[in-house]
Formats: C-alpha cells, structure tokens, sequence
C-alpha cells in the first residue's frame, strides 16, 4: 500500500567495487569518496557498509563529516574543499578530519589556530584545472610553512585533481601529471594523491598512496566506451517504479503537457509514477529509454512532476502494477544521462528525499 517508486540501493555491489578499486591499485591506500549523501545514495548506509575495509572517507565539506562522525564513523574524513571559516579548524582537530589546504586564508587558520590535537593536511596543488589549490611555484613555500607549524601533524599529503582523466584522448592528463612531478620532485618522502575513478580503473601510472575513487564505487563508469575494468563494475542504485494507468490513442493524438510529442501511429501508452519531482530529468527526451516489463520503450511526452508516459505500442499485455526501472542493474544511468544531455553523476546524486531509498 505504497507509490511503487523507490531506489534499491545494492550494498553488497557496493563493496564489490570497493574491492575492485582497492585490488587494482593494490600499493595504494583507497578512500572512498561519499561527499553529497555518496553521490545520492545515502551517505550514513554507504560509510557504514564499507566502514570495515575503507581507511578513510572523503566528503566536500565539514557539515557532511560531521554527519559521519555523528552516525559512529571512527575513519578520518578528509574535508575536499579543506575549511570555510577558521573556526572548523578547531572542530577538526577534535574530530579527526583531515584538512585540505587550498589557499592561503585556509593555510593561515590552521597555522593561527588554537589548537591542543594537530591535524593532518592534506595540500591541493592547481596543475591545470583551475579551480581550486595552489599554483605549482607557491607549492614549496606553503609545504615549509605547514611543515613547521605545531598545528600540523608530519607527513603532509600533497594532492592534485585531475580535469579530463575520462577522456583517453585528451593530453591533458599527462601535462597535469608532468606539472606534479615537477612540482613534487625536491621534496624528501613526501606522500602524494591523484586518482579519481577514471585514473583508478585506467591509468596505473596515477595510483600514488592516496587514490580517491568516487562514481565507480557507485557502479557507474566514468567512461563513455567499454573500458576492461569498468565493464566490471556493478550499479549500486536501481531507480523503480510501476505502471500506474494504460490507454490507446490514436495516430495524431498528443500526450502529456505542451502537447508537442504526437502519435505516429495507433500507440499504446503507459504512464509511469514517476517525475521530476522524484529525481526523473525532466530534460528527458522522446525516445529516451525506459525499461517496462525488462524491455526497453521509448519515452513520449514531456516529463510531469509525479508522472511520465511511455510508448508501450510494441509490448504485449501491459498492465496497471507492472515493473518500470528507470535506470540501475538493467539501464545504465549512463545512458539515459546521455539522452538528457548531462552525467550519470549529476542524476545520481540529486536523487531527492522523496523517494525512499531500500537496503535491501
Ligand atoms: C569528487 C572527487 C573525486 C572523485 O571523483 P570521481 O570522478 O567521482 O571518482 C576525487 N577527488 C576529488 C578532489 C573530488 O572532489
């Protein structure tokens, strides 16, 4: 007595890819990134269903950290984007979080805080990406002046993000590589992070001691061709729902709101509950692909709220309470992202609190 539309979320595939990270880059130590409720499925469930073999966990801000610590995560929590106000320099020292440091305002708070634990710090390096961390030449005077504060724990991490690292064909990679070396070179042992999903399952030449793998622990790939490793990779998330009415319509007919989508023949037509409003993109376009039954049928119509409508003209015997999945194990999300113009990343992680998420 329920809407059927729900995300089953498949702790299990989970840990799976998990365990796929971590066995292919074996000399590295593997952090799971759960920022933005891990990527929509749920951050507490996730943390805690890989808390016995993750050493750590990686979250965008201090807000999301402490949620982990709250729900008895014993891990450090790397906080991405390091501090926002000089004050949650003292909250991570007492908690555990590891900070990366960006800029200088964030380097000066954690130097000027008084703090009785040190932290442990991370230094983001900017070799091309532009948006966040220090310019390569600045790198050496803030390692020094982190490395003599008493605020900061020893071995300093100094990582760097990657911009293009899906894409095989794009140089980018190796020059922002080839920017790190150069910048890293003079310093004695210093521990160093660089791998996000795409350089974990398809560059070996990344993994350092730190990888921080986030969409492919999620069973997504970051590629948009067949990659050896990714193929190996198991959807966590399964977005479902049911067929809540059925209709014919005739050639001409239009449906759903605007009216522009039409009939081009005598068509069968199975409104889903399922919308915007439950995370569905309402970008979707006709012929997006919609599984009814384990069979793929084109969307029609314009995505509503609370509904959708498929063309179920060529399927047998639809009825009122048959299965739709919209995407997960079945339907890569990949591929209805690629219909709506945008990443599997964006559609799962803006997943919303209406639909209840099942672990099963
Ligand atoms: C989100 C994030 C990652 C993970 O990226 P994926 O493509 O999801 O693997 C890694 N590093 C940083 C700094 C991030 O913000």
């Amino acid at each position: 007595m329920s809407r059927p539309t729900q995300v089953t979320i498949d702790l299990q595939a989970l840990r799976d890819n998990f365990a796929l990270a971590q066995s292919l880059a074996p000399n590295a130590q593997t952090m799971p990134m759960v920022k933005a409720n891990a990527y929509g499925h749920g951050m507490v469930a996730v943390a805690q269903a890989l808390a016995d073999t993750a050493p750590a966990f990686g979250v965008a801000c201090i807000e999301e950290a402490l949620e982990l610590r709250d729900a008895g995560i014993t891990q450090p929590i790397l906080l991405l984007e390091g501090t926002f106000s000089a004050d949650e320099v003292n909250t991570a020292a007492l908690k555990g979080f590891w900070l990366m440091v960006e800029n200088q305002p964030q380097k000066e708070a954690i130097i000027n805080a008084d703090i009785a634990q040190r932290v442990n710090v991370w230094l983001g390096v900017d070799t091309g990406m532009h948006r966040l961390g220090f310019a390569p030449q600045e790198v050496a005077g803030v390692f020094r002046d982190l490395s003599e504060s008493r605020n900061v724990n020893e071995q300093i991490v100094v990582a760097t993000h990657f911009a293009c690292a899906e894409d095989f064909d794009s140089e980018f990679t190796d020059k922002q590589l080839a920017t790190f070396h150069k910048t890293v070179t003079d310093f004695d042992s210093v521990k160093t992070s660089l791998a996000n999903s795409a350089s974990v399952l398809g560059r070996p030449d990344t993994h350092r001691d730190w990888n921080r793998p986030g969409y492919m622990i999620y069973g997504a790939s970051p590629f948009d061709q067949p990659q050896e490793n990714a193929d190996k990779l198991k959807p966590v998330m399964t977005l479902s729902s049911a067929v809540i009415s059925v209709r014919q319509i005739d050639t001409g007919e239009a449906v759903g709101y605007s009216g522009k989508w039409r009939a081009e023949r005598p068509s069968t037509i199975a409104t889903i509950g399922i919308g915007y409003g439950d995370g569905y993109p309402r970008t979707a376009p006709y012929g997006t692909p919609v599984l009814v039954n384990g069979i793929e049928c084109p969307l029609v119509g314009s995505v509503s709220m609370d509904m959708i409508s498929v063309d179920v003209t060529d399927l047998e015997n639809v009825a009122i309470g048959d299965p739709v999945e919209l995407w997960g194990k079945q339907l890569a999300v990949n591929r209805v992202a690629a219909s709506c113009g945008t990443l599997g990343y964006e559609l799962l992680t803006r997943m919303p609190l209406r639909v209840p998420k099942i672990y099963p």
